[in-house]
């Protein structure tokens, strides 16, 4: 296992979408067994394949019940609505209130090829979010309101991250 770097907003990785896992096999099994000991590193409740570089479907996250790993996943249902002060290993030391559906469900593939589903609200249904964004290239700024998030790029450039975009 090793532990990788934690890219950082500005890498154009992390606005890339990520491409769907065809085959589970033994470079996607040391993926997520990498991914799982750089999240517990970093330390982080989560962590998508993008932000170690790796442009594949997959998320893992840990909210307090062990390691969960998703393989393209998906959410498939939200309902309720609930701000949380959310932040992003990838935007370091920085948190912002973010609105976003208080409950989700999930789908999506585990290292078994066998499909599974996760659901939850509070940090669970937090965490399937924003990582499922990670693969689609979002990043948590992009889920502000439009002057938050204008201020939020803003401060990040006069700090001299995201110099990239
Ligand atoms: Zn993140």
């Amino acid at each position: 296992m090793a532990i990788f770097p934690i890219r950082t907003f500005g890498d154009p990785v992390l606005r890339s979408t990520a491409t769907a896992v065809d085959v589970i096999d033994e470079s996607i099994e040391r993926l997520v067994e990498d991914m799982i000991e750089t999240m517990y590193a970093a330390p982080g409740v989560g962590l998508a394949a993008p932000q170690i570089g790796i442009s594949k479907a997959v998320a893992v996250f840990d909210v307090g019940d062990g390691a969960e790993v998703l393989i393209n996943p998906e959410i498939i249902e939200t309902r309720d609505e609930w701000t949380f002060e959310e932040g992003c290993l990838s935007v370091p030391d920085r948190y912002w209130p973010i609105e976003r559906p208080g409950w989700a469900r999930a789908r999506g593939l585990n290292l078994d090829g066998e499909e599974v589903e996760y659901e939850g609200d509070e940090l669970l249904g937090r965490v399937l979010q924003h990582e499922i964004d990670h693969l689609h290239g979002i990043l948590l700024i992009e889920r502000l309101e439009k002057n938050d998030r204008k201020a939020a790029l803003r401060d990040l450039r006069n700090e001299g991250l995201g110099l990239l975009q």
